[in-house]
């Protein structure tokens, strides 16, 4: 099935952006989402987790010892990337099995990830889109969602790839700056997806 990634910076809206797609009943993997869930139910990334980090990574009732791994990684890039190495597979099979369920009468799926460039992931989507918003309008944002200061938002967004960045290797952008409508930018690309994924049928028929 075809398959678009979108993703942008925190703040940015590709969530809501999301949201819209699903009202035009375009299922949505909400990668970032499903990573937290599978860290206790992926039994072999438990596994790896474990033996990585200790067994200590989990507590007897089966939570994630959040405090634990965040310690590890916190800082130390070598023991965040082998962390990554655990979850990005298991991200790949949720993601694999989530899309055996959705049925042929459905044009195409949407995978959402905060670091679809940074994670490599994009490379196993067909099509992609980048949610871009101004610097300001994304810290109001996350200020009034998250309640948090500005300083605690730049010190988040320091952590991602710029716009300028993913820019580079999106192939579709929706501007949520609060004067162009989402939904017009959203209806736009479901039209072009639409025809793409026909294309990409025919093609793999
Ligand atoms: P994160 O990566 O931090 O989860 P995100 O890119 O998924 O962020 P959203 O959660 O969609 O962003 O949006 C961030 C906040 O901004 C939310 O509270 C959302 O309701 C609000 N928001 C997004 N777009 C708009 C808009 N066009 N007008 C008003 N508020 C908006």
């Amino acid at each position: 099935m075809y398959k678009v990634g979108i993703t942008g910076g925190i703040g940015s809206g590709k969530t809501t952006a999301c949201r819209v797609f699903e009202v035009l009943g375009i299922p949505v993997f909400y990668a970032d989402t499903v990573a937290k869930e599978i860290m206790t139910q992926d039994v072999l990334l438990i596994e790896g987790v474990k033996t990585a980090f200790g067994d200590e990574s989990y507590f007897e009732d089966g939570k994630l010892n959040n405090k634990h791994i965040a310690g590890i990684v916190f800082n130390n890039e070598k023991a965040l990337a082998q962390l990554n190495a655990l979850v990005h597979p298991a991200v790949f099979r949720a993601f694999d099995a989530w899309e055996s369920t959705i049925p042929a009468t459905v044009p195409y799926t949407l995978k959402e990830a905060a670091i679809l460039f940074e994670s490599g992931s994009y490379k196993l989507c067909d099509t992609t889109i980048l949610v871009t918003a101004p610097y300001e309008i994304k810290i109001k944002r996350l200020m009034q969602r998250d309640g948090v200061t500005e300083e605690q938002v730049k010190a988040r967004m320091d952590k991602q790839l710029s716009d300028e960045e993913k820019s580079r290797l999106a192939d579709h952008f929706i501007l949520n700056d609060e004067q162009q409508s989402i939904i017009e930018q959203v209806l736009a690309l479901h039209q072009q997806f639409l025809k793409l994924a026909t294309a990409f049928k025919s093609d793999n028929f």
